[in-house]
């Protein structure tokens, strides 16, 4: 699943290429997808900006907004406008300059949502989204952490609570603060969260820096593929040796996703 790396990769990859240019016309084929795709005209609207908000990637355009978020299998592509449609491709925003962008989504679940710039950061989704680990008060995360029960994994991958974590990310974040994922949230101390924050912030920057992580079914739009997957401590590494301690990686279950852990480590 594209998380925050990846989404900044795809951000930074094609900002590089398709500001200023503009849309001749809109081809939505799975209508859920992107439900105004084809109420909306944006003929003669330009790309102005890109931006990314927690897993979002946002799209500025002359007058509106396109918010997107990829889920679980969604991609970008650029590509010459008169190569056919694919196979799972949905939406075709096609410029004036002969190219098109091609949103491909295997799993339909990502979406391509129209707005204005007056309400595209206040309303759903982006209103729900909070904040990033490196702009996280550590005393105030701590006092959040204390009202929930639930084991803390959960907790940070909540995107309402914490944005931009993922199961990959998560997993690396807690085995680098020491602390087990199934500890009760509210069980974590105030030391403990500041690690945590601190180890969220450096992961996602780290694996940003190296273009996400390219593992299961995710790689990057545009054929960039990211090399975090070489970095990775735990996550992936059952019965490997504990990068600190030697201890063989276990793999549970928590909150339903796979989570890799060194029992030794993490307390
Ligand atoms: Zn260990």
């Amino acid at each position: 699943m594209p998380e925050l790396p990846e989404v900044e990769t795809v951000k930074r990859t094609l900002e590089l290429k398709i500001l200023n240019w503009e849309i001749k016309k809109v081809h939505v084929y799975y209508e859920n997808i992107m439900p105004d795709g084809n109420k909306v005209n944006l003929e003669g609207e330009k790309i102005t900006a890109l931006e990314r908000v927690g897993k979002f990637l946002i799209f500025k355009l002359t007058n509106y907004v396109i918010v997107s978020h990829m889920r679980m299998e969604g991609r970008f592509f650029l590509k010459e406008d008169i190569e056919p449609k694919s196979k799972h491709e949905h939406v075709k925003i096609t410029f004036t300059n002969h190219l098109s962008l091609r949103y491909v989504d295997t799993r339909k679940f990502g979406r391509l949502l129209i707005k204005t710039h007056d309400n595209y950061l206040d309303t759903p989704p982006l209103s729900e989204v909070a904040k990033e680990p490196k702009d996280i008060d550590p005393k105030e995360f701590h006092e959040l952490l204390k009202r929930r029960q639930r084991a803390i994994k959960p907790t940070l991958l909540d995107q309402g609570i914490i944005a931009g974590l993922g199961n990959i990310y998560v997993d690396e974040t807690l085995f680098i603060a020491k602390v087990l994922p199934t500890r009760e949230s509210n069980l974590v101390t105030l030391d403990e969260t500041k690690k945590i924050l601190k180890a969220a912030a450096d992961v996602l920057a780290k694996a940003t820096k190296l273009g996400g992580t390219t593992i299961y079914t995710y790689e990057s739009s545009e054929g960039v593929t990211g090399r975090f997957q070489n970095e990775l401590l735990v996550h992936t590494k059952e019965g490997e040796p504990c990068p600190i301690c030697g201890t063989p990686i276990e793999k549970i279950k928590v909150g339903g996703r796979g989570t890799y852990v060194c029992f030794k480590c993490q307390k």
